[in-house]
């Protein structure tokens, strides 16, 4: 069976989710092998082996860490050249993308990004997306080369699928471009102690209906009883309530969870563009015209300042 290329998304050897994910859609295409870079790579392959991967190939150097994604970039197409995959899947995160971009253009390959699902086809793996604010779905191929593929979090369910994992080093040596933009210094962001958004399983978000940076308390209360990451529009982050990085749409981020919850949420198109592909879609809503009620799988009509609280109080009774 061919192999395919699996570039792992970790902190420190803790694999995220995402990558688990890619690991479930490798293994309908072919055998996954996973390439696992920068401090902590090698501490990777446990987790990599319980889910499927039955290679490790790992690098550690200081330039993963010092530049920017050309070094990974290099290491990747190292894995390429040694492993000549079927194809080659990357986390659809702003550096996935980057990273799988650059690979694409040196190999002369075709690229699908945002891929929301993943198959084996005739003529190699058939990628889904979601496009035009998922107005559309498509299916594409790539026709040219070995395909490159980024897949968006929360595409695939994680499943445990024991493989060897052996882990083995990856000769890397780094093209002068490795070394052209270095990292001044590194911020490590307040923790909320919620999930990442683009990775979560529940997102709350709150609109302007929620009126007030201090009101937002009430998503974060019903966000934690969920276990959730919490999101917000853009009126709301623009009026200064929320941070812009928690904005959900087209100039924000895209969020695909199991469940979304909308409250105090118009649903306009740019909104859309950033949640319409979540599994299951909740709205509270005073408005029973607002568009967002087109979208979701079930709407509450009032007040969210009344079924706000409400709900929280009963999911939490509920975990008792
Ligand atoms: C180029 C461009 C890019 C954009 N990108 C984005 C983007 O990335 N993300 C994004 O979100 N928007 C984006 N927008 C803005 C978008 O067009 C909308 O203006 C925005 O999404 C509206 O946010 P909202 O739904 O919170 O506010 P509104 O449209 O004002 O809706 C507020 C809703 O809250 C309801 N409400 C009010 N009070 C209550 C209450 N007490 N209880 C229950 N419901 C209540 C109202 O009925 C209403 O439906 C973009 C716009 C442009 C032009």
């Amino acid at each position: 069976m061919a192999e395919v290329l699996v570039y792992v998304d970790h902190v420190d050897g803790a694999v995220r989710k995402p990558t688990l994910e890619l690991l479930t859609l490798a293994r309908r295409v072919g055998e996954p092998v996973a390439v696992a870079l920068g401090p902590g790579a090698e501490a990777t392959a446990a987790t990599l082996a319980e889910h499927g991967a039955t290679r490790v190939l790992t690098a550690d150097a200081a330039e993963f860490a010092d530049y920017l994604v050309v070094p990974k970039v290099d290491a990747l197409q190292a894995a390429y050249e040694a492993v000549s995959p079927a194809a080659v899947l990357v986390p659809s995160s702003a550096e996935g993308k980057e990273v799988a971009a650059r690979l694409a253009v040196r190999i002369g390959s075709g690229i699908i990004t945002d891929a929301i699902d993943l198959e084996a086809g005739d003529e190699g793996p058939v990628a889904t997306q979601s496009v035009f604010a998922a107005a559309f779905t498509t299916k594409s191929r790539v026709s040219k080369g070995t395909p490159v593929i980024t897949v968006k979090p929360n595409s695939a369910p994680v499943e445990a699928a024991p493989a060897a994992g052996a882990v083995e080093a990856l000769a890397v040596s780094f093209s002068e471009k490795a070394t052209g933009t270095k990292v001044v210094s590194r911020t490590p962001r307040e923790s909320t102690g919620r999930p990442e958004l683009t990775e979560a399983a529940i997102v709350v978000s709150g609109g302007r209906g929620v009126n007030g940076a201090e009101n937002f308390a009430l998503i974060e209360g019903l966000a934690d009883s969920l276990g959730a990451a919490v999101g917000a529009s853009r009126a709301a982050v623009d009026a200064g309530w929320y941070p812009h990085t928690s904005q959900v749409g087209q100039t924000g981020k895209s969020v695909s969870p199991q469940l979304y919850v909308a409250t105090g949420i118009s649903g306009a198109i740019q909104h859309r563009a950033g949640m319409q592909t979540s599994k299951t879609i909740v709205a509270i809503n005073k408005d029973p015209e607002a568009p967002i009620f087109d979208l979701v799988d079930y709407g509450v009509v009032g007040d969210l300042f009344e079924v706000v609280p409400q709900l929280t109080e009963e999911i939490k009774s509920r975990k008792g």
